[in-house]
């Protein structure tokens, strides 16, 4: 690469990988640590000899070891503290230094390793979150803290979201480094926690640390590696480039509190239920942006099957709403994954938490039901989301609220979504989405290449709310099965495909080797 600021520094150290060879026990990343960014520092320290651990190396173990940490978070952080130990400890070995750094919360931790490379440009950094949605332990087949591997695949609380990426992300880096491989700049492995809930996630994590995860560029969790019909053949592979609008509504019924021996009309609970009802199977407008037309352009081309390209053809050049919503309906109806081509092409709404009552002898006087929006940004704004849901339950005795943050009021909550909503996509011109790119060529040769909208969300905004380009993958090809089971029951993608996705990361960061 072109950045090579340190003067005569990068001829020595090329020399001195140069003699000593690829595949030599010689560890760069802790080799040299601290002097790329010293500036002026020509020589090596001698250090003692470092290799990983050939277990590491292997994204299966890998994950298996991470599975085993109960880094459950119940909506307040969880214990990720010998989760980051482990990791820790590998890194050392592995010669490259890594910190874990406290929150106020005990025990609820972030990790930060740091690979350092052979010139001072902007670091890559990698976002790999170690906590997981809480399990319901009797719904589940096997251990979900055991790394189960049962008919070819990798079960667990985590295997998909996101462990099994950070494995691969991990194993991926770790064999460079066995390699005796050198980056051209530093590479930032930041294991996060509070990212499914919690105060001190990246965002408390870039108030108080900026200058540990200060990075050019930022991969994380987001596109998917979708399967032609089959279920196994790489049809799809996507990088994400923008996440959709996170916003939360309220609907609250209220009725007479009397004595359940005499039962009301006006029953909260039963006039929040038809609420729900009414709004249950309706389906917000379909919506295109840019950023979406591109994914189903790309999905129309990469599909075998010749139905659902013509009805995505029909999706893309509908003249009106009402023949976007009917081509929309089709492309979900034939799509072998339907629930997230549904929620790729609008605002979703989900229910997702239900209160009403205390006592069995007192009829409530209030029913309340959070509903989980997601918006698609540069689509349907979330105030028109809102007026529309607010005009479908105009008269039925249900109160519609916009969930904002403490004290805000609902037009200042508005105003925010507004801007996120308006936020721009990371720009593709840059070197970590042309490696993204390269490597998803050379590995799924046959498969199509696009970027996407994220249906759910991530940690990046500390990097792109400061104009840092984050992408996201999960590299393993899965089948909707898998997908559906992401915060579910029985949580598990392929090993072989975990592998395969371990080679896709190895190739990615072969962009960044020194020559
Ligand atoms: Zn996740």
């Amino acid at each position: 690469m072109s950045e090579h600021t340190q003067g005569t520094g990068n001829i020595d150290r090329r020399a001195f990988l140069g003699r000593a060879g690829a595949g030599a026990a010689l560890i760069a990343g802790g080799l040299f640590a601290g002097d790329a960014l010293a500036g002026g520092t020509t020589t090596a320290r001698a250090m003692p000899v470092r290799a990983p651990s050939p277990a590491d190396l292997d994204p299966l173990a890998l994950l298996q070891k991470m599975l085993a940490f109960d880094t459950q978070n119940h909506g307040e952080g969880g214990v990720t503290r010998p989760h980051a130990q482990m990791l820790k400890t590998m890194w050392e070995s592995a010669g490259v230094p890594a910190e874990i750094i406290p929150t106020p919360k005990a025990d609820n931790v972030h990790l930060v390793a740091r690979i350092r490379g052979t010139t001072s440009a902007a670091p890559l950094l990698l976002l790999g979150h170690s906590d997981v949605v809480p399990v319901e332990r009797a719904k589940w087949s096997v251990d979900p803290f055991a790394g189960v591997v049962k008919d070819g695949q990798i079960w667990g609380r985590g295997a998909l979201d996101m462990k099994g990426a950070n494995a691969a992300f991990i194993a991926a880096l770790l064999r460079h480094i066995s390699e005796g491989g050198r980056f051209d700049r530093d590479v930032i492995v930041l294991t996060d926690c509070d990212e499914e809930a919690g105060s001190y996630g990246s965002r408390w994590l870039a108030e108080n640390h900026w200058d540990k995860i200060n990075a050019g560029m930022v991969l994380t969790e987001g596109g998917w590696f979708l399967a032609q019909r089959d279920r196994k053949t790489p049809m799809l592979i996507t990088v994400t480039r923008q996440d959709k609008v996170y916003f939360n509504l309220d609907l609250v019924a209220d009725g007479t509190a009397t004595h359940s021996s005499k039962p009301n009309p006006d029953s909260a609970i039963v006039t929040l239920s038809r609420a729900v009802d009414r709004l249950g199977d309706w389906l917000a407008p379909v919506t295109l942006t840019p950023v979406t037309r591109e994914y189903f352009g790309s999905l129309a081309k990469a599909t075998d099957d010749r139905a659902f390209r013509r009805a995505i053809e029909l999706l893309l050049s509908a003249k009106s709403q009402h023949a976007r919503d009917r081509a929309a309906a089709v492309v979900v109806a034939r799509s072998s994954y339907p629930w997230l081509h549904r929620a790729l092409l609008r605002t979703t709404h989900a229910f997702v938490i239900e209160d009403a009552g205390y006592k069995e002898n007192v009829i409530p006087s209030t029913a309340t039901v959070r509903v989980n929006c997601r918006g698609v940004p540069g689509g349907q704004r979330p105030r028109d989301f809102l007026a529309q849901v607010r005009g479908r339950l105009a008269g039925r005795g249900v109160t519609v609220k916009l969930v904002g943050n403490p004290g805000e009021s609902e037009e200042d909550a508005l105003k925010r979504l507004d801007q996120t909503f308006a936020g721009a996509p990371s720009s593709i011109d840059s070197p970590l989405y042309a490696a993204i790119r390269d490597a998803a060529r050379v590995t799924y040769p046959g498969a199509v290449f696009s970027p996407a909208l994220f249906e759910a969300g991530t940690s990046l905004y500390p990097w792109t709310s400061r104009g840092v380009p984050g992408y996201g993958v999960y590299p393993y090809v899965l089948d909707n099965d898998q997908l559906v089971r992401m915060h579910g029951n029985d949580e598990r993608i392929g090993v072989e495909a975990l592998r395969t996705g371990t080679e896709f990361m190895y190739r990615l960061f072969d962009r960044f080797r020194t020559r």
